[in-house]
């Protein structure tokens, strides 16, 4: 019998039960997909802790890759055997094993790994939006992106360099500086002791950059956009620190005309061809070298919560993998 994580209330990482379950079978249009490895993402935090709610009891989990084992009634493009990862509801990807729709997957290359595959799926698809649909990242462009070091921090940055821009970065130790500016980063902002709005002014001779990523949230919300250059684009994909508290959108024109969105990977891969394209694009720069994925913690499943622990401490660079 298959063991999963479930979640039966909110709070801090003892609430993950390791739990066994029955082998379910695949309903139509579903496939049933065990697993190799699992990717651990901010975003489960937010469930886990109820700042995104899940109705509960509730596997948790968002992307992993693994073989299909079984394939429900209709679905023509999966067989057992075919390799494959995901990255999206719905929750439940801290599992051994798990059904879900067959629409969600991703048909995995010969040359990336489950491991990897885990590792790059959603913070991978995260960049590829952010930089590729969100706001088109230019050669030439200054672009900021807090938390370099990261799981998507890490990705972007090599990202967003191969593009052409200068990329900025901010981390909060000197071991992630040396990490962020081993991954393209052209000039590394230790926000938590220099005034990093001010740092990004003086890198670009007063202008700003044309767009900030910002994951962090409640702690640099404010100074990305003082970081703008005039009409520059904020987005806010994220809240490690904290969601970002109200305010008033004449703050947009006093700043310099800046556009302002609140994006989720959901709706950029809602419909299967923008799943298919955007995976394409992540596929092709992993491929090609120009992104390489850096798994820098692996845990085992069971073991979720001292991963989260970790993950909430700041104690972790590049992505991490749950191995079920
Ligand atoms: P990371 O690996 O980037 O971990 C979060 C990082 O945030 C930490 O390592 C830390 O880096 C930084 N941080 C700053 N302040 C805090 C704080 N108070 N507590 C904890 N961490 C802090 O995580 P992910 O790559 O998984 O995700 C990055 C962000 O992107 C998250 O906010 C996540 O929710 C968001 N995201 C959003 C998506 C979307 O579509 N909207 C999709 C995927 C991710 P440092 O120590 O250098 O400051």
């Amino acid at each position: 019998m298959p063991f999963v994580i479930r979640i039966h209330q909110t709070g801090g990482p003892e609430v993950m039960r390791w739990e066994e379950i029955a082998l379910a079978e695949p309903a139509p249009g579903e496939v049933r997909v065990r697993h190799e490895a699992v990717g651990l993402n901010y975003i489960d935090v937010y469930h886990r802790s109820g700042l995104y709610p899940l109705q509960l009891p509730s596997g948790i989990g968002l992307e992993a890759a693994g073989v299909v084992d079984a394939v429900g009634s209709g679905v023509s493009d999966l067989s057992p055997g075919d390799r494959v990862a995901y990255a999206g509801g719905p929750v439940g990807a801290y599992s051994q094993v798990r059904c879900l729709p067959a629409d969600r997957l991703l048909k995995l290359p010969d040359a990336i790994s489950f491991a990897t595959a885990a590792a790059m799926m959603l913070q991978g698809l995260t960049s590829a939006y952010l930089l590729r649909r969100t706001y088109r990242v230019q050669t030439g462009d200054a672009v900021l992106i807090h938390a370099a070091a990261g799981g998507v921090g890490l990705i972007a940055c090599q990202w967003a360099k191969a593009l052409g821009a200068t990329v900025i970065g901010t981390v909060s130790t000197e071991a992630k500086a040396a990490l962020a500016a081993a991954h393209g980063c052209d000039h590394v902002i230790d926000y938590t002791r220099e005034n990093f709005p001010r740092r990004v002014r003086e890198i670009t001779a007063g202008t700003g950059v044309a767009v900030v990523y910002d994951g962090v949230g409640k702690d640099t919300f404010a100074g990305s956009l003082d970081s703008l250059r005039t009409c520059g684009m904020m987005v806010s994909f994220g809240n490690a620190s904290g969601p970002v508290p109200p305010f008033d959108p004449l703050l947009l024109s006093q700043k310099g005309s800046l556009f302002l969105t609140r994006p989720t990977l959901m709706h950029y891969t809602a419909k299967r061809d923008d799943l298919l394209a955007l995976g394409a694009e992540l596929f092709d720069v992993v491929g090609s070298g120009k992104v390489r994925i850096e798994v820098h913690q692996t845990y085992p499943l069971a073991e979720a919560a001292t991963a989260h622990r970790d993950l909430e401490a700041r104690k972790h660079t590049g992505s991490t993998i749950l191995l079920p």
